[in-house]
């Protein structure tokens, strides 16, 4: 479920030029799939619908390193000439003014997220209740200043969250189409389009990612093991991957009921992406940033 862009194919044309206002079809174009570019072809793909230059991105390598494929995009510089096909999906949801972002907020379709909570909070209270995660809610973060309205580089001033990922996965089915801007962000995009599968990720990603995967095992790797050893959770991996891991401590793990029997399960987690042997890794995920995937829910990120 990434993000998909907009423009499927590109029109290629060695000889024709976009002239700046006619809106005329490339007379001997041919249609390319971002897959088959070749370096010859820059400069001479057109958009099928605007018949603006576009470019592909990336120019050379096949994938960006958080797993998307290449794709083709508008330039800015036609910013100008009306087309569908201009990427609603990268820009995010605007707002045409700071209260209607926060009416947003407050009916629950949009959230800003501030960051992921780095510590479990401390019991509600002393009575020694049974600790339940499902009665932690997202805590308040700081008024951020987020560039979603209309007009561009326009910023408002909203309320944020300090969130967890178990909070996403409590109403997964509704929140999948609710708008998020995540940390280090400054789009508001549906959580369908921003959540990456694992399966997709071929190489290290510096930047934080809200990723899913299908648990294959679990286990804990201390010889005498230990709750405090590490617990090594695989998960469904791309095929040019040896592996792919998420290394935190057992009893870490174990809390958020990942154990031996997880088999199948689905995982979220934000995270940056590292090498970890002849593989990749998420590691040293903070308590607010990964959770089980409830049950009833896992079709609507493995079936599709
Ligand atoms: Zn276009």
């Amino acid at each position: 479920m990434t993000a998909s862009n907009r423009i499927n194919h590109a029109l290629y044309d060695a000889r024709w030029t976009y002239d700046g206002a006619n809106r005329v079809r490339p007379t001997a174009s041919k249609m390319v799939l971002a897959g088959e570019y070749t370096a010859e072809m820059a400069d001479r793909l057109y958009c099928p619908e605007c018949f603006t230059p576009i470019s592909r991105s990336p120019k050379d390598k096949d994938r960006f390193s958080n797993g998307r494929t290449c794709c083709f995009m508008h330039r800015s510089r036609y910013r100008e000439v009306p087309c569908s096909l201009r990427t609603p999906i990268a820009d995010g949801k605007k707002y045409l003014t700071e209260e209607d972002a926060k009416e947003a907020i407050a009916s629950d379709q949009l959230a800003i997220v501030d960051s992921f909570m780095q510590d479990r909070p401390a019991k509600p209270d002393a009575t020694g209740a049974p600790y339940e995660q499902s009665a932690v809610e997202d805590k308040d973060g700081p008024i951020a200043e987020v560039p979603i309205g209309r007009h561009r580089g326009e910023k408002f001033a909203l309320p944020s969250k300090i969130a967890t990922v178990a909070g996403l996965c409590r109403r997964f089915d509704i929140n999948l189409y609710k708008y998020f801007v995540l940390p280090g962000s400054d789009v508001a995009r549906k959580l369908a389009d921003v959540l990456i599968d694992v399966a997709t990720v071929t190489d290290e990603c510096e930047v934080p990612h809200l990723y899913y995967g299908i648990i294959l095992n679990s286990w804990n790797a201390g010889q005498n093991p230990k709750p405090s050893n590490v617990r090594m959770t695989r998960l469904r991996k791309h095929p040019s991957v040896a592996d792919f891991t998420i290394k935190v401590q057992a009893s870490e793990q174990e809390d958020k009921g990942i154990n031996d029997e997880s088999t199948g399960r689905v995982v979220l987690f934000w995270a940056k992406i590292t090498r970890n042997g002849i593989g990749l890794a998420a590691t040293h995920l903070a308590w607010g940033e990964f959770a089980l995937l409830p049950d009833k829910y896992q079709k609507l990120l493995t079936e599709k």
